[in-house]
Formats: C-alpha cells, sequence, structure tokens
C-alpha cells in the first residue's frame, strides 16, 4: 500500500539538545505586554483540565477569556472521573526517578511514535504542575510524616504518581475551577456553561470565533477572538461503550478538522485492561477500575480448564484455587515489571487468555484481579506493629481489609455496587475496554493547529503520547498544556493582534457558519425518521470494537469502512430527534455529537488500514490461522516494536520468552 505524506507540516521543534529546547524556546518567543493583553479576547472551548487551567492561567496574564462547556458547570468536565493520579518527575521516593527517566517512561510507554521535544517539556514542567496544585489546596495524599506520598503506575519502575485517594481527577479540577473562579469574580473569564461549540469560524486564513448553541434556550450565537483554543477531551465514546463520560464527544475538534485542522493518528486508542467486564446489550456505559489497583491486586486466571468451566458453571469459587491451579500470567511473563506493565501489553495478555478459552465469567471475557494476597501483607505487618498475634488469620485479615479500603475503599465500593460482589471476599473480574484516544488534532510544539490561531490541548491534541499512554500521564498533559505550555506559545501567535481591535461577528465568515450550523439542526428535528440516535450510535460502537478494536485486519478494517458509510447513509434517513431547536433538547445536542462519530469512525477505519504495523493495544494480523497461534504471532509483532532483543526462530514463539527482561532499548541520542 502507497502512504502519501504531506510535506507542509511543520512541527516547529525548537533544535538543540532535548533538554535545553524548552528553556531556549522560551527565550526568544515574542511576548505581549501586560497592557496589550488587555486587547486581546481568546475563546477556550473545553474546562476540564486542560481547558479550565487554560482560561485561568490566560486570564491571570491578562487576555480576556471566553471559557465554554456543555455541561452546567465546568467542574463536571469528564476529568472528574480520573481516579488513580497524576505523574511527576519529583523523585520524592528516591527511587531513582528523574525528568530525563520521565521522558523516556513516556516516549517508550508509547511506542517511540509520541515527539520527542514536546514529551522532555512535558516531564520538565510536570515537578511544577504539583507545587502549583499544592499552593491552590489540592489535598494530595499524604504519609505518616506529612509528606507528599506517590504510588506506582503502569510501565515504570519508579514511584512518581501523586494522588488523593481515587478521586484524583476531582480534586484538581476543583484547584483549576478556583483558579478560574478567581477570575470569572475579576470579569477575566466569561464562563458560558451548557453551551455547545458547532464550529469553528475561519476568517482570513485565521481562527477568530465559534458558532455556539445554548444547549438551554436553543439560541445559536456567535462569538469572536483573536485565537481559539480547544480543550475538548477524547473521542473514545465513538465506540459507543466506553470509560468516558456520556457526553465526551468529538464534535469540536471535527468541526476543526472540516474546518482544516489535521487529524494526527486517529486510531490509536486506549484500551485499558482493568475496567468492569460488559454484562449484556442494554449497557450504555463501562467503569473504570483505576490503573492503581495493580499496585497490589494480582491478575490471574485458571491454569486449568476443568476449573474455568466449573467456575462458570457456579460449581468452584475463585478463592476454593489453591495457588498452584492459578495462572498469574502477567507475574510468569513479565516478571520484572509483573502486574505493572504498561496498559496495552495487560490488555492484550488479558484478551489472549479469554481468547484462549479461560475468560471467567459467563460471556468468556473476563479475567480475576485479587487482593487476598496484598490483604494478607498488609494484614501481617500491621500486626507485627501492633503486637498482635500474626499467626491468626481472622485478626491479619481484618489488619489487611483496613489497609486496603484507605487506600482503595471507594473503588471497592463502586465495584460492589455495580457488581454485586464484595471485592475484599473475593477478586473483582475485569476485562479491557476503551478509555482513551491518543489520537487528535495535529499540534505543533506551540500546540497550535494547522489553521492559524487555533490551538488544541489536552487529550483533544495528539502530540504526546505516541500508540499508548502510560497511567497517570492524561491529567499531568492537561495540566502542563493549561497552565505552563499554551501561555507561553500562544503569545508568540497574538503578538500580532496587539493592534487588530475587536473581531466583528457580522460579516459573511460568521454567517456561512451560522447558516450550515442551522441547516444541520433544522434536518435533525424536522427529519422524523424510525430510529432513535442511540440505536445507531450503538450499530457504530459495534463495528468500531469488533473490527477496528484491538486485533484488526486488512479484511475487517475494509469492511468496517463500508459499513460506517451504510450507517451513516441510513442515520440521516432514519433518524428521529424528538422536541424542538429551541428548548433544551439532549436527543438533539446527541444527534449531532453521533453524526460526527459517524465521520470520524471512518477515517479512524481508514488510518487503522493503512498502518500495516502493530502499535500500543493494537495488533495487526493478517493471518488467518487457529486463534491461538494467531494471538501468539500478534504478541511478537508488538513486542518487536519494543526492540525485543531476541530473533525469533519461527513464527510461534513461547510466550514465556517474552519478558521485558529481554528488550534491550537501542541507545538513542537526544543531544
Ligand atoms: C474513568 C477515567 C479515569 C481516569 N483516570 C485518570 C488518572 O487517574 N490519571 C490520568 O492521568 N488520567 C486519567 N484519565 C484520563 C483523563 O481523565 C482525561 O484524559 C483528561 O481528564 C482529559 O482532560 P481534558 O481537559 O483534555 O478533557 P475533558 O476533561 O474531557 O474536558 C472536555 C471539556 O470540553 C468541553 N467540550 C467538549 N466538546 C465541547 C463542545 N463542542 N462545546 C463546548 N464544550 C465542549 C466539555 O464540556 C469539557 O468541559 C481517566 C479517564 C477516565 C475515563
Amino acid at each position: 500500500m502507497k502512504h502519501t505524506f504531506s510535506s507542509t507540516l511543520d512541527s516547529k521543534e525548537p533544535k538543540g539538545p532535548i533538554a535545553e529546547r524548552w528553556t531556549k524556546y522560551k527565550n526568544e518567543i515574542n511576548l505581549v505586554n501586560p497592557a496589550n493583553k488587555r486587547l486581546i479576547d481568546v475563546i477556550v472551548v473545553g474546562t476540564g483540565l486542560a481547558g479550565g487551567s487554560a482560561a485561568a492561567t490566560l486570564a491571570e496574564l491578562g487576555y480576556n477569556v471566553k471559557a465554554f462547556c456543555f455541561q452546567d458547570s465546568p467542574r463536571r468536565a469528564h476529568s472528574i472521573a480520573a481516579q488513580g493520579g497524576i505523574n511527576a518527575a519529583k523523585n520524592y521516593q528516591g527511587d531513582g526517578d528523574s525528568t530525563y527517566r520521565l521522558f523516556y517512561d513516556t516516549v517508550k510507554g508509547g511506542d517511540y511514535r509520541s515527539r520527542e521535544s514536546n514529551v522532555y517539556r512535558l516531564a520538565e514542567v510536570s515537578a511544577n504542575i504539583i507545587d502549583q496544585c499544592v499552593a491552590q489546596g489540592v489535598p494530595f495524599a499524604r504519609d505518616y510524616g506529612g509528606l507528599l506520598d506517590n504510588r506506582s503506575f503502569g510501565g515504570v519502575l519508579v514511584s512518581r504518581t501523586f494522588y488523593a485517594k481515587g478521586q484524583t481527577g476531582q480534586q484538581l479540577l476543583l484547584g483549576a475551577y478556583s483558579a478560574m473562579n478567581r477570575q470569572i469574580g475579576r470579569g477575566k473569564i466569561k464562563v458560558y456553561n451548557r453551551h455547545e461549540m458547532l464550529d469553528v469560524v475561519i476568517v482570513d486564513g485565521k481562527a477568530r470565533g465559534i458558532i455556539a448553541r445554548n444547549l438551554v434556550t436553543g439560541e445559536i450565537e456567535r462569538h469572536s477572538a483573536h485565537a481559539v483554543v480547544l480543550g475538548t477531551g477524547g473521542y473514545g465514546n465513538v465506540f459507543f461503550l466506553s470509560t468516558n463520560a456520556m457526553g465526551s464527544n468529538v464534535t469540536a475538534a471535527w468541526k476543526a478538522h472540516k474546518k482544516g485542522a489535521y487529524f494526527a493518528n486517529p486510531c490509536y486508542t486506549q484500551i485499558h485492561p482493568t475496567c468492569i467486564p460488559v454484562s449484556g446489550d442494554h449497557q450504555s456505559k463501562l467503569t473504570l477500575m483505576s490503573e492503581s489497583l495493580r499496585n497490589d491486586g494480582r491478575i490471574w486466571v485458571p491454569k486449568h480448564m476443568k476449573d474455568v468451566i466449573a467456575i462458570r458453571e457456579g460449581k468452584l469459587k475463585p478463592t476454593q484455587l489453591t495457588e498452584d491451579d492459578r495462572d498469574y500470567y502477567l507475574e510468569r511473563r513479565y516478571p520484572a515489571f509483573g502486574n505493572l506493565v504498561p496498559r496495552d501489553v495487560a490488555s492484550r495478555a488479558a484478551k489472549e487468555r479469554c481468547d484462549a478459552g479461560f475468560g471467567v465469567n459467563a460471556t468468556g471475557a473476563a479475567v480475576y484481579l485479587d487482593f487476598a494476597a496484598a490483604i494478607m501483607r498488609y494484614g501481617k505487618e500491621q500486626a507485627f506493629i501492633k503486637g498482635l498475634d500474626e499467626t491468626n488469620e481472622t485478626t491479619v485479615r481484618e489488619l489487611g481489609k483496613e489497609i486496603v479500603k484507605a487506600k482503595y475503599g471507594n473503588l471497592f465500593q463502586m465495584y460492589e455496587k455495580i457488581v454485586d460482589e464484595n471485592p475484599y471476599e473475593t477478586p473483582m473480574m475485569i476485562y479491557p475496554a476503551v478509555h482513551y484516544t491518543m489520537g487528535g488534532i495535529w499540534v505543533d510544539y506551540n500546540l497550535q493547529t494547522t489553521v492559524p490561531g487555533l490551538y488544541a490541548i489536552g487529550e483533544a491534541n495528539f502530540s504526546d503520547h505516541g500508540a499508548n499512554r502510560l497511567g497517570a500521564s492524561a491529567l499531568m498533559q492537561g495540566l502542563a498544556d493549561g497552565y505552563f505550555v499554551l501561555p507561553y506559545t500562544i503569545g508568540d501567535y497574538l503578538s500580532n493582534d496587539i493592534r487588530t481591535g475587536t473581531i466583528p461577528t457580522d460579516t459573511k465568515e460568521f454567517d456561512e457558519a451560522e447558516k450550515s450550523v442551522q441547516e444541520n439542526i433544522n434536518h435533525f428535528i424536522n427529519n422524523k425518521g424510525s430510529k432513535s440516535v442511540d440505536y445507531f450510535h450503538k450499530k457504530l460502537g459495534k463495528v468500531m470494537w469488533e473490527k477496528c478494536g484491538m486485533s484488526r485486519n486488512e479484511k475487517d478494517l475494509k469492511e468496517a469502512i463500508e459499513e460506517i458509510s451504510l450507517i451513516r447513509k441510513e442515520f440521516y434517513k432514519e433518524v428521529m430527534v424528538p422536541g424542538t431547536a429551541n428548548e433544551f433538547n439532549e436527543e438533539l445536542a446527541k444527534a449531532g455529537r453521533v453524526a460526527d462519530f459517524l465521520e470520524l469512525g471512518e477515517l479512524f477505519a481508514k488510518d487503522a488500514l493503512l498502518r500495516e504495523e502493530s502499535a500500543g493495544g493494537h495488533f495487526r494480523d493478517e493471518h488467518q490461522t487457529s486463534e491461538g497461534e494467531a494471538m501468539r504471532r500478534k504478541e511478537f509483532q508488538f513486542v518487536s516494536a519494543w526492540e525485543y532483543k531476541g530473533e525469533p526462530k519461527d513464527a510461534v514463539l513461547h510466550k514465556e520468552e517474552l519478558v521485558y527482561e529481554n528488550i534491550e532499548v537501542k541507545e538513542r541520542s537526544y543531544k
């Protein structure tokens, strides 16, 4: 297959040693003086961690900011869902961490497909984020002595993850929101809650505004600015079922794409290994069990098929299986990282076991995440500390449960509420699910898209995580972009706008953009078809998961492209949107979002088709062999992306050979 690449993309990466690029760059870019910042308007779409931190900082600097979100408050952005933590190279544990190591882990974790200059900058500013958030009062977990605590996430050998129980995103968002509130109080940020951006307006080749719909009244509004920033999150909901908030969507990014912003790596999706398995067709949402659980939880399936069958038939409980009858497959295959391998590796391994028939629930798509060993380990330690009988199993177990509860209590409670099983007593059941999209709007080193004046930050852009994002790195990137990167880089562009004056909205460009938004809405309201929006979204999601999910091949991807285009045609003909355009109409909002997913889905499949590679959570397999053999081939293809040292003698490798110890990372020079 022939690939053509545009030569127009200029990443604008600074030259020179990678560790000096950001400092040198900041010293050389154009600045806007404080008095002139008052003359400049910036629209920030999105008030999650990326958009919220950007809006607050830009306003603090003196720009006039208009912030938009579709929720009823910036505090309800999807970022609030983040559970496990945020990375920073503070080396508080003295375990050998450094800016370089965080940079290196992130680049390696992303299968060497991220832009290295951006990632180095990210690692560099990571430490500032923690200081900033602590100053805001974010209640990060602290150790016995009162110092900030850390835990580990997958794909690294140090503890660099700062956390606030299982609610890190919520606490960070409250911090960003208070920073915003200060500026709202000063009149420097004007917030437009319950407003959905439906188009970006380009004037003389520059982004100069947006068209937004007031979701409460249905009114279509024009808003102008000297620059537009999109912090509009990821598009995992193209799969219908995902761990993302129900409202997360691609509309803002997609409209920007249709106005000329390039989209990069649309098919790179993170399939998170520890989610509550799908239970049936009625579901509209999947729930994440934070990766932090893999610090203490051990992942396993039964070793023998007879036990799998007995468990599925309800004749055997997992707790009745002896250690010898369990296959702790991650510990077996990846002894150095054990249960803390990167997400893509853990997800593929779970799928491999389940495809081989070892899945433990009725659908055959689940593995165990077991805390029994951790409970006993912590319990013994506590019994020792308290001078109690370490051989008394009941005492030890109770003490251990308390420690596990203190660390992960809210996650255990959530699991119990959804599954109706007590995870302190029986192992959790988990399975991989769509969680994050590494792909997104292409941006240069300034975080500017290919449309001048249009910026993308946070999950909405593509640059930092390559083919796989390491855990706790999304919050880091969102806040790095918003607090520490964009506020500098956008000045370079805006320095040309100090004499421009207010951008008028009564121009033909705004007329045209508004007209096309209105026509779209009219179509949905007047269509009066026979099927709900969700009917089409579900249908799309099924194609995406089955043909563009973890395992991909040419035939399936070609079929997916065809099927998605048929679903899209049927959607426009048959979709039924009740109600009117001039009221709060969630079905209407959903229709617009699904329409964009139906276009993105096709691009996604085309991107996947072009990539004759295995990377991240995706493996390409054209060999229609037996399932087991096919899986082993996929494993090899993937590991080769991790620069696997041993040469394969044969396409069918023993899985035991595929351990990280065998990976010799080539010396790379970043000078
Ligand atoms: C369950 C879960 C747990 C996670 N845990 C972690 C974790 O522990 N650590 C970690 O690093 N990452 C975690 N992540 C990932 C992380 O939460 C997200 O990647 C990150 O929060 C995205 O932030 P954002 O600001 O880019 O976008 P979001 O928080 O998604 O915010 C998007 C904003 O854009 C607005 N918006 C979108 N479209 C429009 C539009 N058209 N018009 C107007 N407004 C619009 C929304 O209203 C919202 O304000 C987790 C993700 C999930 C799903």
